[in-house]
């Protein structure tokens, strides 16, 4: 593993910073996990997405023919490394930039490609992943919503779940069954959907935060053109997989990084305790120690997927690894915010006297979900024991 940027890489890294340095005044507070969904949030983040695309810095991994950067690997992690530095977010427009361009990319027909993409990239039309089911979620393929062919067209009927987003989207990527005779993997179709088509019903559910991240949406007689077809009939669930290989590779999403162990540490600082602060603690000072510690090995284990990645080798275990372990540490960090702020942790988020806005009592209820999302962390349990230990299936 060699720990040195190349000098184009520093060199990318420069102009980034040159631009943030002038830019970062517009950009949005940064997104918290399970962020709340209200409407401001919502258009501060396209303004600052847009304010992105004039500079050219959305969809930096897209090739260059499809209005991206092409960027290397290691420019990506510069480019996360900058952004943090800088304190904006990375730009989150809904599952466009992420997830359906590269599909789209990868699967799409070219007449697809012209319509769909360069609205992504300049945050005019906003996506939306309609995947899970109450009856499928870790069981993908048990979905029932179905899709029937009447001309030109496929008339959608079904419900899809926890849509993040829904309330904000033009467009949704949309798993449908359209073989209920074949083998549950192979009748699945992947359509694009209007959502502002007739039939379809949105309607938000609220999270145990408060927020309304995420919805029930309901497809009544919809008719969706063939068009919108991407890849063939019955053979969705290879293009489904596409997807979810995107959405996998990038879900370090919810994890804790430095900054948030900084901000646990700055908390006990301030608390006070026996006396003087809860910091002085050697106790609390041995347990924060040992969340940076943790957070550090999963650091050089996103380097090691990343070395297996530039040395061109397939994805190794590192990627189950990084979900399960970043996105339980988190949980672990705010869970131990509770303890210290003992009776304060009862505040809830913006409460009167709530400690930093009452964000540890959000930020613990909240980090369950990237528990949850991109593969469950049983899933990854899963995975790792059958695929990495060797463990016979259970
Ligand atoms: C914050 C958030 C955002 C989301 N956004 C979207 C979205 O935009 N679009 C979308 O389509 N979906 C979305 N989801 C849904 C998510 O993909 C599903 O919640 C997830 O796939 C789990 O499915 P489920 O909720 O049906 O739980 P189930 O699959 O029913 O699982 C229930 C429990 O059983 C466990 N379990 C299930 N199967 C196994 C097994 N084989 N071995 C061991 N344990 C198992 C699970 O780990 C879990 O604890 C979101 C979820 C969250 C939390």
């Amino acid at each position: 593993m060699d720990f040195n940027y190349s000098p184009e890489d520093e060199a990318f890294r420069k102009e980034l910073r040159t631009w943030l340095d002038a830019n970062k005044q517009f950009a949005p507070k940064p997104r918290d996990i399970m962020f709340d969904e209200r409407d401001d949030d919502f258009k501060d983040r396209v303004r600052w997405h847009k304010k992105l695309h004039e500079g050219g810095w959305v969809a930096i991994n897209w090739p260059r023919q499809y209005g991206g950067r092409g960027l290397s690997v290691l420019q990506r992690l510069v480019y996360g490394e900058e952004m943090n530095r800088a304190g904006v977010g990375e730009p989150y427009l809904g599952m466009g930039i992420s997830l359906l361009g590269p599909t789209l990319i990868h699967w799409g027909n070219e007449e697809q490609k012209q319509r769909y993409l360069p609205k992504i990239l300049s945050g005019d039309e906003f996506w939306c992943q309609g995947y899970s089911e109450p009856n499928a979620g870790s069981d993908l393929a048990g979905l029932q919503t179905r899709a029937v062919e009447d001309g030109d067209y496929f008339v959608v009927n079904g419900q899809k779940v926890w849509t993040s987003g829904a309330q904000h989207a033009d467009m949704c990527f949309l798993l449908t069954r359209t073989d209920p005779e074949a083998p549950k993997h192979k009748g699945i179709s992947y359509l694009l959907v209007d959502m502002h088509s007739p039939g379809v019903t949105v309607r938000p559910l609220v999270q145990i935060t408060g927020a309304k991240g995420f919805n029930e949406v309901f497809f009544e007689d919809v008719r969706v053109p063939k068009k919108n077809l991407v890849g063939r009939k019955n053979q969705g669930w290879q293009v489904a997989m596409t997807t979810l290989m995107f959405e996998r590779s990038g879900s370090g999403g919810g994890g804790a990084g430095p900054g948030e162990i900084g901000q646990l540490a700055n908390l006990a600082k301030r608390l006070p305790r026996n006396g003087g602060t809860a910091w002085d603690d050697s106790s609390v000072r041995q347990k924060i120690a040992e969340f940076h510690s943790e957070s550090q090995a999963l650091r050089y284990t996103r380097y090691r997927q990343l070395t297996r990645q530039l040395k061109g080798m397939p994805p190794g275990p590192e990627g189950s690894m990084l979900k399960l372990c970043s996105t339980e540490l988190a949980l672990k960090i705010a869970l131990y915010a509770m303890e210290l702020l003992g009776t304060y942790s009862q505040l809830e988020y913006g409460a009167q006297f709530a400690i930093d806005r009452g964000r540890w009592s959000y930020r613990m209820l909240a980090a369950r979900g990237p528990t949850i999302f991109a593969g469950t962390n049983q899933i990854q349990h899963n995975i790792i024991g059958e695929r990495v230990l060797g463990l016979p299936k259970g």
